[in-house]
């Protein structure tokens, strides 16, 4: 190191991350500021100027120092991401291999990001006047304004929590503050406190589980609570979480996926009267902002909320909850691909504090973890209100005659459960009316111009789209191949499925809950609403059905397309397959009505199957981790794919190989030995993706695998670097996802 650019350091560098996708930071002269690591600053950057975070102070600037240019302006006198928050969003971007500007700006809300003063962001809270309780008492208003005056009750909510309680409450809260019924007012800042009465006593699993939680005290504890559906693991977050608020401190709460955020908010509202942060993407951006800051200056008791609430600042960290920790939703699957629940124990580890991971179907990730002593697995077996366990029926597919796709026996049970004026809801993984148009009379089947591959049949809208790239086309009337008018749809989708049910069952309502009857805001709680007076129905959906939401009056389950799992080609879809029986048949029943599942199936015999129904999910979840074993896969050994695309083949290849070539140890490339931690890295391909043509972009990856964490973090933090030099090629997209959850 140059000893003239050492003393540079004297008049002051900062290393800065700015919201572009490299790997690198940039250098800038302090000029008269002193920016603290985490402050913001404004930084000419290319012709322009950009806001930036500094993440340290330097001696060393990675260029010569008359080419630095100085700060334009310091947007924060204290810095905004506190140093332990910055620290572990570093270690982060080094994990999962992202730019650290993005993952840095990730970190931070919209119109923070855009250098605006947290003080501008003037707190909002609401609570009901006089006036508005006796409004409510005497039920003087309708529709929204009634529903607002119920959510405030006889509390102060911030705009942030309404936001998330009842989407669409500005309009309501307008009309009642006009009238004098609500007012807004400063947000509580008094120490939380727990609500008299309602608080359950614990059961002796319950309670043995929270000793051993409080028992561990302070410092990195991480735990896995299993337990099935209704065992009781929330009131036992609560209970822990009542510990931390006495002590002054703070809890984070995630949970996989915003539809359950509501839920957790009433069980911590019910329970607490503690400001709550709420985090996830449906809130207005000023709430957003308003959430993050009141996290970050521990004014916020609890911070709930998805995958992206793991980034919040907690100055008074005391727990970490992950509910549901198994669900793949945690992991982000573009951009920054991390892992909200794998951050979350990083984030546990630097905070010291103790992590709880709920499941009743833990990932094979954390059972392996358990079973090597670094997590301690907490049990709740039984259920807390002595609800049977539902059985489970395979029903054997082999040579019977199906009814759009539905046996006999199934058909059958879903008479006497709709005779019995009761619930039931009908799984199918697979969106639309068909996954194929065929010609009967000449065998041409609709396929992607882009993708080459079927397009699935919309026959309400008379559309086939393709699911992988979004190609739309109208359904034609006659095959296009040779005019016949003998175009058969093959396959059952959910929008089939529904017909074929509504028309066997006129007389009760069939609804169809998938990503395309759900795509409005709040149509998922409109549709669960409608259900929840209890009258006979029949759901049929998608894997959006199988997440935690109560239905008292729904007893029977069927499971059509378990098949489709036991054959993937994703090495996770026997582990997803189990999860979602076990997460679907815990939703069947209750203690006056005994629940039924049934699974359809060619393949009765299947180990997997009769593992799970003889042993339970701990059993089928050993065979699996034996198998991924022997197949040396993931929790064995740990993997980073890359991935490209491009619409000239050659440019792909080209880059491909060079990734290649820049994975590869020196010592190797140049034919001599396998040198250093790098030779336990093995790398296969390229290859063809899966979906090797997609929206007519040629696809191809290239995957690195090693049985220890630190070679391959090194092979890529070597390689990637030559590689984002070669790849600034127009029209090549590129990504790195390092434990990545599928190989597609
Ligand atoms: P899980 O999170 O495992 O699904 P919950 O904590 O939500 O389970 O408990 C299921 C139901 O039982 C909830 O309605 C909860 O209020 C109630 N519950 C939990 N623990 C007890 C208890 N010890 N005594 C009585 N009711 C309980
Ligand atoms: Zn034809
Ligand atoms: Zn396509």
């Amino acid at each position: 190191m140059n000893a003239m650019w050492q003393s540079t350091a004297a008049a002051g560098v900062v290393r800065v991350a700015l919201p572009v996708p490299l790997l690198q930071t940039f250098d800038y002269l302090c000029g008269t500021f002193s920016p603290q690591p985490g402050a913001r600053v404004l930084v000419p950057f290319g012709r322009g100027r950009r806001v930036g975070v500094v993440v340290e102070s330097t001696g060393r600037a990675e260029i010569a120092p008359e080419r630095l240019k100085p700060i334009a302006a310091l947007l924060d006198e204290e810095s905004l991401l506190p140093p332990n928050l910055l620290a572990d969003l570093r270690r982060a971007a080094d994990y999962w291999c992202g730019a650290i500007g993005e993952v840095v700006f990730g970190a931070m809300p919209l119109v923070l990001r855009e250098g605006r003063a947290p003080a501008e962001l003037a707190e909002e809270a609401w609570r009901a006047t006089a006036g508005g309780l006796a409004a409510r008492e005497a039920r003087t208003r309708r529709g929204g304004s009634a529903a607002l005056l119920g959510a405030l009750g006889n509390d102060l909510l911030s705009a942030n929590e309404l936001d998330t309680l009842l989407p669409g409450w500005r309009a309501a809260a307008r009309r009642l503050a006009a009238a004098g019924l609500i007012e807004r007012a400063q947000p509580a800042r008094e120490p939380p406190c727990t609500r008299e009465g309602a608080t359950p006593i614990l059961n002796d699993e319950q309670a043995d589980a929270l000793a051993e939680l409080l028992a561990a005290g302070g410092g990195f504890h991480p735990f896995l609570l299993q337990g099935v559906t209704g065992s009781g693991k929330t009131e036992v977050y609560l209970r822990a979480t009542e510990r931390v608020l006495r002590e002054g401190r703070q809890a984070l709460w995630l949970v996989p996926e915003i539809g359950l955020v509501p839920q957790a908010l009433s069980r911590l509202r019910a329970r607490f009267n503690a400001r709550i942060a709420v985090l996830h993407s449906n809130l207005a951006e000023g709430d957003r902002a308003r959430a993050w800051l009141d996290a970050r200056a521990g004014d916020a008791a609890i911070v709930l909320g998805t995958r992206s609430a793991v980034f919040a600042p907690l100055p008074r960290a005391g727990l970490i909850v992950v509910d549901e920790e198994h669900d793949a939703s945690y992991k982000q699957q573009e951009g920054f691909r991390y892992h909200a629940r794998d951050f979350a124990l990083m984030r546990a580890q630097s905070l010291r504090v103790p992590i709880v991971l709920g499941s009743a179907t833990p990932s094979l990730e954390t059972l392996a973890n358990v079973e090597s002593g670094r997590y301690v697995r907490l049990r709740l077996h039984r259920r807390v209100h002595a609800r049977p366990a539902s059985p489970v029926h395979v029903l054997d597919l082999r040579g019977l005659q199906l009814t759009h796709g539905l046996s006999p026996a199934l058909l059958a049970a879903l008479d006497a459960c709709i005779e019995r004026g009761e619930q039931a809801l009908v799984f199918k993984n697979r969106r639309g009316y068909a996954p194929v148009l065929l010609c009967h009379a000449c065998g041409w089947h609709a396929a992607c111009p882009r993708c080459e591959k079927p397009l699935t049949l919309y026959r309400g809208r008379r559309q086939l789209l393709c699911h992988h790239c979004g190609h739309t086309e109208r359904m034609p009337a006659e095959c296009p191949s040779c005019q016949a008018a003998a175009l058969i749809p093959q396959g059952h989708g959910t929008e089939r499925l529904e017909e074929a049910l509504a028309a066997r069952y006129p007389k009760v309502p069939v609804l169809r809950v998938d990503r395309d009857s759900t795509r409005r805001r709040d149509a998922f709680a409109k549709l669960l609403d409608k259900l929840a007076d209890g009258q006979a129905a029949i759901l049929v959906g998608t894997q959006m059905l199988a997440k935690g939401h109560d239905l008292p009056n729904l007893t029977t389950v069927a499971i059509v397309g378990v098949d489709e799992g036991l054959h993937s080609a994703d090495f996770r879809a026997g582990e997803r397959l189990a999860q979602l029986i076990v997460q679907v048949a815990g939703r069947a029943g209750r203690a006056d009505k005994p629940g039924e599942v049934w699974l359809q199936t060619h393949e009765p015999a299947h180990p997997l199957l009769t593992t799970l129904l003889k042993g339970g999910y701990d059993v089928a979840a050993a065979l699996q981790l034996g198998e991924r074993l022997a197949s040396n896969l993931p929790p064995f050994t740990h993997l980073a794919l890359l991935r490209a695309e491009c619409r000239q083949r050659e440019v792909l290849d080209g880059f491909m190989a060079a990734a290649r070539a820049a994975f590869t140890p020196r010592a190797r490339a140049n034919g001599g030995e396998p040198c250093g931690a790098a030779e336990v890295v093995r790398i296969h391909g390229p290859s063809p993706a899966p979906m090797p043509l997609l929206a007519g972009r040629h696809r191809a990856q290239l995957l690195l695998e090693s049985p220890q964490r630190a070679p391959l973090h090194k092979t890529l933090a070597e390689g990637l670097p030559q590689i984002q030099a070669r790849s600034q090629t127009r029209g090549l997209r590129w990504s790195i996802d390092v434990d990545p959850v599928d190989l597609y």
